[in-house]
């Protein structure tokens, strides 16, 4: 199977849904310096509050609910994104699912690191893995 080299710098693509984003503003906040060492993505929504709450930059997607989760797997499928973090709610039904699903899948399908709690995304990006080049399988 072909690699990719993911660089140091990671590219980050953060998600959450409504229920979920009081936590993940916390859990960005208690992990500015870390975040900050890499290049961040999110959806409309979800990315416009990381920014205002770190006072870093966030690349902006559609909102999730209109279109935002599948441009984001078409950045992980173009190679453009290398983590996702993805608070998405277990417990509330949401009319996008079918992109969440496919999202989920395509991260999969590419093999990039994926946290969907906070316990993952905390040894997700206090990897040292997070910190250096890393040579990635990809299937094509
Ligand atoms: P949002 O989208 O960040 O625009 O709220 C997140 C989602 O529901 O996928």
């Amino acid at each position: 199977m072909p690699t990719v080299t993911v660089p140091a710098r990671k590219r980050i693509a953060i998600v959450a849904h409504d229920n979920k984003k009081p936590e993940l503003l916390t859990w960005v906040a208690a992990r500015r310096d870390l975040l900050a060492a890499h290049e961040l993505f999110g959806t409309g929504t979800t990315g416009k509050l990381v920014a205002e709450k770190l006072g870093l930059p966030v690349h902006r997607f559609l909102s999730g609910p209109l279109g935002g989760d599948q441009q984001i797997g078409a950045f992980i499928a173009e190679l453009k994104l290398d983590a996702l973090i993805f608070f998405w709610d277990p417990l509330e039904a949401q009319p996008h699912d079918p992109d969440v699903k496919a999202l989920i899948r395509v991260a999969v399908v590419w093999n990039i690191p994926v946290a969907c709690n906070e316990a993952t995304a905390d040894h997700l990006l206090t990897s040292p893995l997070m910190a250096k080049e890393y040579a990635r399988t990809v299937p094509v």
